[in-house]
């Protein structure tokens, strides 16, 4: 019989260190300029507080996949 290395498998194993996320991007759809507020689009169907991600040339929900293109 082999002899097993003294396994020190003390050590749990699997456990994905926790990575610090931002919490939650809507403060990028608010620009605040002095007194006025600029929000970003928001999505015509799920309605105003779902705001419409900006791509290069498209906006989109994330929520109902509407997609609007944005031409030049
Ligand atoms: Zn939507």
């Amino acid at each position: 019989m082999g002899t097993m290395k003294g396994g020190a498998t003390g050590e749990k194993k699997g456990k994905k260190p926790h990575v610090n996320k931002p919490t939650g991007k809507k403060y990028k759809h608010y620009v605040i300029s002095g007194d006025s507020i600029t929000r970003g689009k928001s999505c015509p169907r799920c309605g105003l507080g779902v705001f419409l991600a900006n791509h290069k040339d498209r906006l989109s929900c994330g929520k109902c996949k509407y997609t609007e293109f944005v031409g030049k």
